[in-house]
């Protein structure tokens, strides 16, 4: 069990980017001591904007009403991938399959953004598929091929569509990541994308 000073040591060593990681998705494998160093050290770095109330989340059981609530604020944000306001903000899961020959390897992203930025992350992401689908063939040209279907459903994002279970999933286990989205609606554009 490290002490409070291992702890103090730990943190004041790591980069700036390594705190604000672990405030925003691993808090909830943390002890309160360890939580209670990495504020203090985030606070005197003066990183703790906005990144205390993520901490916090992580910290709170939510009930699945609170989930849907965090989900329809979430939706009513500028899109967090190109800035644009007004439309609805969606969350889906997007797979990209690389391989060569029987190796393969499977990369599933969670995207928040408006309608036309989860199309083209979903199209990017087939476009990758199939290319090296072909060079897997064939076992990888048959993964890539459902890969792309799965993607293609995935990205039809209806305006008023009720949100899916993939993305209450997605917040219910990155409450850090969404409170901090929340929290920072002016800077929304690219933090999700750099946070993943
Ligand atoms: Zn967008």
């Amino acid at each position: 069990m490290p002490t409070i000073h291992d702890l103090r040591q730990t943190y004041s060593n790591m980069a700036d980017e390594e705190l604000r990681q672990i405030a925003v998705f691993e808090t909830t494998e943390l002890s309160d001591d360890a939580t209670q160093v990495l504020r203090e050290e985030m606070g005197r770095r003066g990183l703790l904007d906005g990144f205390n109330a993520a901490i916090s989340a992580q910290r709170h059981t939510y009930t699945p009403d609170q989930v849907k609530e965090l989900i329809r604020r979430v939706r009513q944000l500028p899109c967090p991938m190109c800035g644009i306001r007004g439309q609805t903000i969606h969350g889906r899961r997007i797979i990209t399959r690389r391989g060569f020959l029987w190796l393969h390897r499977k990369q599933e992203v969670f995207r928040i953004g408006c309608k036309s930025c989860i199309r083209k992350a979903g199209l990017r992401a087939n476009t990758i598929s199939m290319a090296w689908g072909l060079f897997g063939f064939p076992f990888g040209l048959i993964l890539g091929f459902g890969t792309v279907l799965d993607n293609l459903r995935a990205v039809d994002c209806k305006e008023t569509a009720q949100t899916t279970k993939a993305f209450e999933d997605y917040v219910r286990q990155n409450t850090g990541v969404i409170t901090l989205l929340l929290q920072s609606e002016h800077k929304t554009q690219s933090l999700v994308n750099e946070l993943n």
